[in-house]
């Protein structure tokens, strides 16, 4: 009998080392070049034990049990990008060749605003720009709609922050910083909260919107929350006051050169050191995704400035800094024990990983993990993780799989907003 019930508690705890092993069921990602972005690891090995990333460097012995992806030096891991400013539910329409300022937006959009408005359509709208963020790498998305406030997306593969927004109100051309109440009061809940306070700020060159960020300081609403939105307008001595008080400068190159042919002076704010970000905007007026953007942003800083932007620069500019803008530095934006496991993977150019990232392309993603769980790849890695709901899309001519019946969501937005209007899910050169 007793040994009966030796052989039961045996059986027991074999059971439930067993149960543990397989919950803690790692992901080890091996010999690839890890770029944290802030430096290189080559031949490195990264693991990721749930949620978070648990060991980075070239140790192999510290490999989990679980899923060994080796990666054969011919891939390059960066953390996953974050999008510091976007309108998910306007991002469903395409660019307008005739638009030329932001009164014209207004017009356009109205007619939809039942359908975005109401509640059955609305996921559908958010889901078809959460996907074009995914598609480019996009892991984090600061959304500025009204209704991503508190809104949970059911399915969303990616995370989705809205807190805190001071809405610019319609009609947008009479728009202004006047609101002090209000300001003050997402200012308020951004500092008690930790979350930005992010706002569209100096969208233009005019002398109303020229004076925005000078109000904002005089109401004592500048400092290190602030997420300042384009800021087109702005001097050299907006750029010294921002400088000062710690606040983070996202800059959207495409939107405003489509609106306002002109941009925010990032040569003088990086010398600055201020704390500059990008964001697509929606792609009605901006980018369908980051890569686009990042490219974009490469080609009119040396435009404008005449010298390169620093590739690595540019890809801070969509990690870490855009973490720290968004205050969750702690938690994303690079690749460290303890930090969640948003991580992308792409084909590798030896010599230049962070130029590599800039000229990739939605077709050249193998590999995007939200949280430790797999969300769009290729065909190869993805067959390491056949418990996923894989649907096939085809982009650009290669074969992809993600998370989720895409095609279902890309019929039912073409039909809200016709097919003339649509945005693409991503773009191919
Ligand atoms: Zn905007």
């Amino acid at each position: 009998m007793k040994n009966f019930f030796i052989f039961t508690l045996l059986i027991f705890f074999v059971f439930l080392s067993i149960s543990t092993l397989e919950s803690k069921r790692g992901i080890n990602l091996i010999n690839g070049t890890i770029v944290t972005p802030e430096k290189i690891i080559k031949n490195g090995v990264l693991t990721i034990e749930g949620k978070k990333i648990k060991y980075v460097g070239n140790d192999t012995l510290q490999t989990l049990n679980g899923i060994s992806i080796n990666l054969n030096s011919s891939y390059c891991i960066y953390p996953g990008l974050i999008n510091n400013h976007d309108h998910l539910l306007s991002d469903v329409f395409k660019k307008r060749n005739n638009f030329y300022g932001l009164a014209d937006i207004d017009p356009f959009i109205r007619p939809y605003l039942d359908k975005i408005y109401s509640s059955s359509q609305r996921n559908q709208f958010m889901l078809y720009g959460i996907y074009q963020n995914l598609f480019s790498g996009t892991t984090t998305v600061f959304s500025f709609d009204k209704f991503t406030e508190n809104l949970e997306v059911p399915q969303t593969p990616i995370r989705i922050l809205a807190e805190y927004n001071f809405y610019r109100h319609y009609p947008l051309t009479k728009y202004s910083i006047t609101d002090k109440e209000e300001a003050e009061y997402y200012a308020s809940l951004s500092r008690t909260y930790e979350k930005p306070f992010s706002i569209h700020i100096e969208e233009g060159l005019t002398n109303v919107r020229t004076q925005e960020l000078g109000m904002l300081n005089e109401w004592g609403l500048l400092d290190n929350y602030s997420l300042l939105v384009h800021g087109i307008g702005f001097s050299r001595e907006d750029v010294d006051l921002i400088s000062q008080k710690n606040a983070s400068l996202v800059w959207c190159p495409s939107s405003n050169i489509f609106l306002i042919n002109a941009t925010a002076p990032i040569d003088y704010a990086l010398k600055k050191d201020v704390n500059v970000v990008v964001g697509t905007d929606s792609a009605l007026i901006g980018s369908i995704n980051l890569l686009d953007e990042i490219k974009y942003a490469d080609k009119l800083y040396q435009n404008l400035w005449k010298e390169r932007l620093e590739p690595q620069n540019l890809v801070k500019m969509i990690t870490t800094n855009a973490a720290k803008a968004l205050k969750i530095d702690k938690q994303v934006g690079s690749l460290e024990a303890g930090m969640l496991a948003d991580i992308i993977i792409i084909p590798y150019d030896e010599n230049h990983p962070y130029e590599s990232l800039i000229n990739s392309e939605e077709k050249d993603i193998s590999l995007v993990l939200f949280e430790g769980k797999p969300k769009y790849g290729d065909t190869e890695i993805i067959s390491f993780f056949p418990e996923e709901n894989w649907n096939k899309i085809d982009i650009c001519g290669n074969e992809k799989y993600v998370v989720v019946d895409i095609k279902s969501i890309n019929d039912s937005v073409n039909n809200l907003v016709g097919l003339e209007n649509a945005a693409p899910l991503f773009t191919c050169s």
